[in-house]
Parts: structure tokens; sequence; C-alpha cells
């Protein structure tokens, strides 16, 4: 039998870097999800690079479904307090269906 005196195998995983998709409420990591901001503005639009400033809030990349549920139960528009206009969710969901 051998016994594991070398280094701990166990994994941190950095919460930091997960999200909530506001829609299936999964955590995911950033890479996974799709960040939606609200500009200074009040205009809001997709952030593919996530780098920009903001309110953010995050679906799912390449998952209408949750778009769909985060605009049925107005998720989206409490995440970002501003309400969501319809061109707006017409884009998000070309872009959610373009996938990766
Ligand atoms: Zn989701």
């Amino acid at each position: 039998m051998m016994e594991e005196t070398g280094e701990n195998i166990l994994e941190v995983r950095p919460r930091e870097r997960h999200r909530q998709c506001i829609g299936c409420r999964a955590l995911k990591d950033k890479a996974d999800l799709i960040r939606i901001i609200l500009t200074p503005v009040c205009r809001v639009e997709a952030d593919p690079s996530g780098k920009k400033n903001g309110r953010g809030a995050y679906l799912c990349k390449g998952s209408p479904a949750c778009l769909e549920t985060a605009l049925k139960k107005r998720a989206l528009e409490r995440a970002l307090k501003c309400p969501i206009p319809e061109d707006l969710a017409e884009s998000l969901r070309r872009e959610s269906e373009n996938g990766s």
C-alpha cells in the first residue's frame, strides 16, 4: 500500500471566476457565459469581451433557452434594473443562437 506524502491534490477552484446564469441559475465559469451589461446611459448591450464597465448579468453561452427564461421571468430586467427593449432581446437571441 502506497502512502501519499506528496502534495495535496485537492483542487481548489476559485469561486470568483464563477457566475450564475440568470436563466437556469447554474453556476458556471465565466468562459461559459455571455455577459450582458447595462452601460451608464441605461443602454443594454451584450459584452462578448466581458471587460466593459457596468452592471452585468450572465447567461449560458449558446443556450437560447436560458435567454428565453430570463426574458420571460424578467430576470434580465431585474438584474440590470432596466427594461429590456424588444430589439435588444432580438439581437441577444441571434447572438445566443450563434453559440460558439
Ligand atoms: Zn443557463
